[in-house]
């Protein structure tokens, strides 16, 4: 699939499509070119009435680093994608251009992917951080290897979380305030315990493993599938998910602004270095 730069789109069996974020040099890091290609592989997979289970893996020791913070030219970037959100205005003053770009691009299509009606599988290893967790969070089951580790560290940048704020629903609310404020690693074993993944495996089974459940599930009829997810996808949503995760969204753009008027940048720079070093580490 010669239109996708940064992922690879696989048909590894007849009713399974597996999508693979392929910038193993960059620790998987996103930046704006890999979002739209995940998105154009989320949608191809969504689109083909032969795919019933949409797997997400990430090539190399990481699954990803988040979001790419040395892409220079982000709103330059987004006029080179047909945007799927209805706003727009990435070249607009103030806070106006973030707030568009991070609905589009972030929450937007987290949220987007989450509400695909088939079901997803992630398989995860190495370091999943902070924007990470916006690509397994989405996603109905997440399958770890023994030894990943999970973390968001946007509080130290002076932001109180990432833009996908589905911690308090992946972890418990108690759990979740421990994980922003300590910014501590969450093991796999401990994210297991929590709920927030379903099975930890040897690191050399994963992909066997998630091949394995993704085959058992796409035996089943697809329209019953939907159904199955959609009615656990609005138990979720009853209990005040959306809402309380664009609130969250609309403190996290506080933030940024906060951020720009005080310190010219969108992340606090006193926290910045620690992170950094976070991503440069892995
Ligand atoms: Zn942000």
């Amino acid at each position: 699939m010669s239109d996708l730069e940064t992922v690879l789109y696989e048909r590894p069996s007849d009713h399974i499509a597996r999508i693979v974020l392929n910038r193993p040099d960059a620790r998987n890091a996103q930046n704006t070119q890999m979002l739209y290609d995940l998105n154009t592989a989320f949608d191809r997979a969504a689109q083909d009435d032969a795919v019933k289970v949409i797997m997400l893996a990430g090539n190399g020791p990481h699954f990803s680093s988040g979001h790419d913070l040395r892409e220079a030219n982000g709103y330059d970037n987004m006029d080179d994608h047909d945007t799927v959100g209805t706003w727009c205005g990435w070249h607009c003053a103030g806070a106006e251009a973030q707030m568009a770009r991070e609905k589009e691009i972030y929450i937007g299509f987290s949220e987007r992917w989450r509400n695909i009606p088939k079901p997803t599988i992630a398989e995860v290893q190495g370091k999943v951080i902070a924007g990470g967790l916006m690509l397994i969070w989405p996603c109905d089951i997440i399958i770890a290897a023994a030894g990943s580790m999970f973390l968001d560290n946007t509080v130290g940048m002076g932001v109180g979380g990432v833009e996908y704020f589905g911690h308090p629903w992946e972890v418990g609310a108690r759990k979740a305030k421990e994980m922003l404020f300590t910014a501590d690693w969450l093991s796999a074993e401990d994210a297991k315990a929590l709920g927030m993944v379903n099975h930890v495996v040897p690191a050399a089974e994963l992909s066997d493993f998630a091949m394995s459940m993704a085959e058992r599930i796409a035996a089943k009829p697809l329209f019953a599938l939907k159904l199955a997810k959609e009615a656990v996808n609005a138990a979720q949503d009853c209990s005040g998910r959306l809402n309380a995760m664009q609130t969250a969204f609309a403190l996290h753009h506080i933030a940024h602004s906060h951020n720009m008027q005080v310190h010219g940048m969108l992340v606090d720079p006193t926290g910045l270095s620690p992170a950094v070093k976070g991503k440069e580490n892995i």
